[in-house]
């Protein structure tokens, strides 16, 4: 799950990050409000940042410098309601609802600072760059001898050392030192209290005075350690999440869409990956991934339809249902009963196999709705070809 940058910068700040003071604001007089605030307490300088789950807003027109109040005003009209197109959204962009306007700071060096897992280490790695900023990816494939990396043993932590020889490889010395092993250790601490897989702030930034401050931050959460924080649960944002795929997940489906033409229903990840190849063998293109999980109940099967259905390119579908736990002939009278409630136009192409099989496709053929069964993953193959009308 990712987090705005407001909140992960909250998060920050709990862990004595220094982060310079913003207000989340929905509207342009709330967002002129809050700068006109921050005015009374001496700033001058303001930024008005699109709150969207994608990076590389500022090559997009989503981070605006403003020396006004007027310009709040302005890059606040312009901000609120954009679609914001950047390197991480579709070319459609993300629409805009929310945006930070911060206290804006006079930048002597932007750094880079991360932390992440290294699963081929079973190690969390920090790492650190002075060339930080917008361009951290072009640095991490053209120079990556840029960039310093210290590695954590989990069940030792964070050591004050890690901390130190990263704040030594971004060149810096006295106060703007201490402040660094601050930021970094802030991160860490943020990182693991959270159960991130990724916590970043590019850019870290130096001040011409030698302060240290975090400008930026992201934060992607652990989705499967979520319930051990139920009050970051709450910080999900689901209008940056695919609709379709907020539903499926409502109903316990993993369900992620993709651009081809038959739809598909499998249980198992594995198995919905062999139905996928199967599908392209045939001539066509999954329209989709979903795993309907170990239960295949008449109820997740029916959702499971209305979801493949919402999308149009669909042409025909595949189910594919492995019965281990699950009895075949319970899947074939909760696959006739879901496609008798959900008005399924296409050609529907049924392959049950396992516990019961021989009895879950004589009801589907002796069914009164029209449903192909098939036995064999090539004969299912064979049927979605015929359905397509293509030639494999
Ligand atoms: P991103 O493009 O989505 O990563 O958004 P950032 O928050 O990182 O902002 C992009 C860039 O805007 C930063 O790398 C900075 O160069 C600039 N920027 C952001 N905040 C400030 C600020 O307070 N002062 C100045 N001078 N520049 C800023
Ligand atoms: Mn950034």
């Amino acid at each position: 799950m990712k987090l705005h940058e407001y909140q992960a910068k909250d998060l920050l700040r709990a862990h004595d990050v220094d982060v310079p003071p913003g207000t989340v604001a929905e509207t342009v007089d709330e967002a002129v409000e809050a700068a006109q605030e921050m005015k009374q307490g001496g700033a001058e300088l303001f930024v008005v940042k699109a709150q969207i789950h994608a990076g590389g807003r500022g090559k997009g027109g989503g981070v605006k410098l403003a020396e006004s109040i007027e310009e709040v005003r302005e890059h606040a009209e312009a901000i609120l309601g954009m679609d914001l197109v950047t390197h991480q959204t579709g070319p459609e962009g993300q629409k805009v609802r929310k945006i930070l306007v911060t206290e804006g700071v006079d930048i002597a060096q932007e750094y880079y600072l991360g932390v992440t897992l290294d699963r081929e280490e079973s190690m969390n790695v920090i790492m650190v760059s002075t060339e930080g900023g917008v361009d951290i990816e072009t640095v991490a494939e053209e120079s990556p001898e840029k960039i310093e990396k210290v590695w954590v043993d989990p069940s030792i932590g964070l050591q004050p050392f890690h901390a130190r020889r990263l704040a030594f490889a971004m060149n810096l010395e006295g106060d703007a030192f201490k402040q660094a092993v601050s930021a970094i250790t802030g991160l860490y601490e943020t990182f693991e209290a959270t159960d991130s897989t990724l916590a970043e702030i590019n850019p870290l930034v130096r001040t011409p005075s030698g302060d240290i401050a975090a400008v930026d931050a992201k934060i992607n959460l652990d989705d499967n350690a979520l319930f051990r924080h139920p009050d970051l649960e709450d910080l999900r944002d689901l209008h940056e999440e695919d609709p379709t795929e907020v539903e499926a997940s409502e109903h316990g489906l993993s369900y992620i869409k993709l651009d081809g033409n038959v739809g598909c229903m499998v249980n198992g990840a594995g198995l919905a990956m062999a139905t996928m190849d199967i599908i392209k063998l045939a001539g066509g293109d999954p329209a989709n991934f979903l795993d309907v999980g170990g239960a295949a109940s008449a109820e997740t099967v029916e959702a499971a339809f209305r979801i493949i259905l919402k999308d149009e390119n669909v042409e025909a579908i595949l189910v594919n249902i492995f019965g281990g736990i699950v009895r075949c002939d319970r899947v074939a009278k909760g696959v006739i009963q879901a496609a008798k409630n959900v008005d399924i136009d296409v050609p529907l192409i049924v392959r049950l196999q396992g516990t019961n099989a021989e009895e879950g496709k004589r009801l589907l053929d002796e069914s009164d709705v029209t449903i192909e069964s098939a036995v064999l993953l090539k004969e299912a193959a064979d049927k979605v070809t015929q359905a397509l009308g293509v030639r494999a």
